[in-house]
């Protein structure tokens, strides 16, 4: 069986804890490699070594540091069939999805491409009688990054794209799920010309999370995840003094208005609530039709729909979604399906007895859909994180916006309608950090910036753009002065501007 490497310091090290994650293929159910899981002294090892290699990348020029990750930007495309192939061996979405998420990373190593116009800092000329100050932002030392295993290329990306990119080193701890992307992309970093021990990739579980949390030369820890852990991460790693950014769950909303172009709408939420077999957590798995019409449309139009999806493996050029990550995953999803025909929603569509022939071990399910789920039912409140679309239906755009508005997450939201004005106050009052107008996945562009509200984040600054430069770095500012004879005024007296 494939044995999985830790790699740090530049160099593929194996497992010295005897303990191992199966790396499934989804597709067949059987498990094809096995990665180590870090003791502490593992981790405590990339530690020192991204310790020592941060001095000398920090003192590297930034356009220096950016031909690295311009550099690796081709690299990447130009592996870009392998890494798709491996992403999709493991985690079971389909190879054209398997490109977008490799794709959205590098659209974020094109932003650190550009670091050094932004790592740029103020100046003030004459702010008092020879007097200037100015800033400028320092990275922080040694950074960490812990990751889910949907999203294993674009997410690792989002960290160390700009964490590298400013000057400081990195520990990668991706899902033990589907860990091998997440090292590619670390080999890929040292041939483009970043030093050993810049880019360290450790696997592990609980143990590992605890040693990154707990140790004093990682100055910031960035988390993607499910939100309990993610609330864990965020106070751990506080109580220890880091910089936290802990990423949860969610459960987006579409609101669809009664003048809505519904031909569009369905086929947008078919893709965002079936897509990667609903395992996004930007996905859309709740629709909150407003008005009666619109709500026995859109159903309607929603069951043809389903039927035209295919279910199939992840290199099947004609599948729309593989299947979900694991086992015990899609007993999960088949649990809360039959959760929600408990407490009452009707069960429209049921995909929990999709079976692929000739992959009868894969873990597929097929497509759900729920009508009469209510803001009481627990199927509503929890994430699914599953091929499962529940509608909600609403009778006005108040009770419509009250919905995402009062959830406990608070990831993204969508608003499907013509009128401009209903769009425009949709956005100003939801209580939701990304909204879309029409658009049913509104994960912003790299050089704006990723963050939910709510259980959907924990600590205050988001993943890319120019909130993720200031996560990673800390502001100097400096006050120069520079006299022309004799200094007047009393030195034990705060200093003001006259
Ligand atoms: P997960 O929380 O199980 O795992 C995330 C990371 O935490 C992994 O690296 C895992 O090894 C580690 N981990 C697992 N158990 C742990 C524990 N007890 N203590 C410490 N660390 C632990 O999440 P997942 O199943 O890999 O990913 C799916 C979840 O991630 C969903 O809830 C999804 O909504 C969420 N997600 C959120 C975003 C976002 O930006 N908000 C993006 C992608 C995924």
């Amino acid at each position: 069986m494939r044995a999985i490497s830790h790699f740090v310091n530049g160099q593929a090290l194996e497992g010295q804890s005897g303990r191992f994650g199966d790396v499934f293929n989804p597709n067949t159910g059987e498990v094809q490699a096995r990665a180590p899981l870090a003791t502490e002294a593992e981790l405590d090892a990339a530690v020192q070594a991204a310790a020592a290699a941060q001095v000398g990348w920090a003192a590297t020029n930034p356009q220096r540091r950016a031909r690295v990750m311009f550099e690796f930007k081709r690299l990447v495309e130009r592996d870009m069939n392998a890494l798709a192939e491996i992403l999709s061996s493991e985690h079971g979405k389909v190879i054209a999805d398997s490109k977008g998420d490799i794709q959205r990373g590098l659209e974020v190593i094109e932003f650190a491409c550009g670091i050094p116009h932004v790592l740029k800092g103020e100046y003030t000329e004459g702010a008092g009688p020879g007097i200037d100050v100015y800033s400028m932002r320092q990275p922080l030392g040694v950074c960490a990054g812990i990751t889910p295993f949907n999203f294993p290329a674009m997410i690792p990306m989002w960290m160390f794209g700009i964490a590298i990119a400013v000057g400081n080193s990195f520990i990668l701890k991706p899902s033990e799920k589907d860990p091998t992307v997440p090292v590619k992309l670390a080999e890929l970093m040292m041939e483009a010309g970043a030093p050993a021990g810049v880019l360290n990739v450790v696997h592990g579980d609980k143990t590992a999370v605890d040693a990154i949390l707990t140790h004093p030369l990682i100055r910031a820890v960035s988390f993607v995840g499910s939100s309990d852990i993610a609330h864990y991460v965020y106070q751990t790693g506080a109580a220890h003094g880091k910089r936290v950014q802990a990423m949860g769950g969610a459960k987006n909303h579409g609101i669809v208005m009664p003048d809505a172009d519904l031909d569009q709408v369905v086929k947008d939420l078919s893709g965002a609530a079936f897509g990667s077999a609903g395992e996004r957590c930007m996905a859309l798995p709740v629709v909150v039709p407003v008005g009666r019409k619109t709500g026995d449309e859109l159903r309607e139009r929603m069951v043809a729909e389903i039927e035209t999806l295919k279910v199939g493996i992840s290199t099947d050029p004609a599948a729309h979604y593989g299947p979900v990550v694991g086992a015990a995953h899609r007993a999960k999803i088949a649990d809360y399906i039959q959760l929600g025909v408990a407490e009452g929603a009707e069960l429209v569509v049921d995909g929990r007895d999709f079976a692929l022939q000739g992959f009868e071990n894969g873990f597929f399910i097929g497509p759900s859909l729920f009508d009469g789920v209510t803001k009481g039912m627990k199927t509503y409140q929890e994430e699914i994180f599953g091929p499962v679309l529940q509608i909600v239906r609403a009778e006005s755009f108040e009770e419509a916006l009250s919905l995402p508005s009062e959830h406990q997450y608070g990831n993204g939201v969508a608003i499907f309608t013509r009128n401009g004005r209903a769009a425009r106050e949709f956005a100003s009052r939801v209580n939701v950090g990304m909204v879309g107008i029409n658009v049913p996945i509104p994960v912003p562009v790299a050089y704006h910036t990723f963050g939910g509200w709510k259980r959907s984040a924990f600590g205050d600054t988001n993943q890319h753009g120019v909130e993720g430069v200031k996560f990673y770095t800390k502001v100097k500012t400096i006050t120069a002065r520079w006299p022309e004879g004799d200094h007047e005024g009393d030195a034990f007296v705060i200093p003001t501007m006259k």
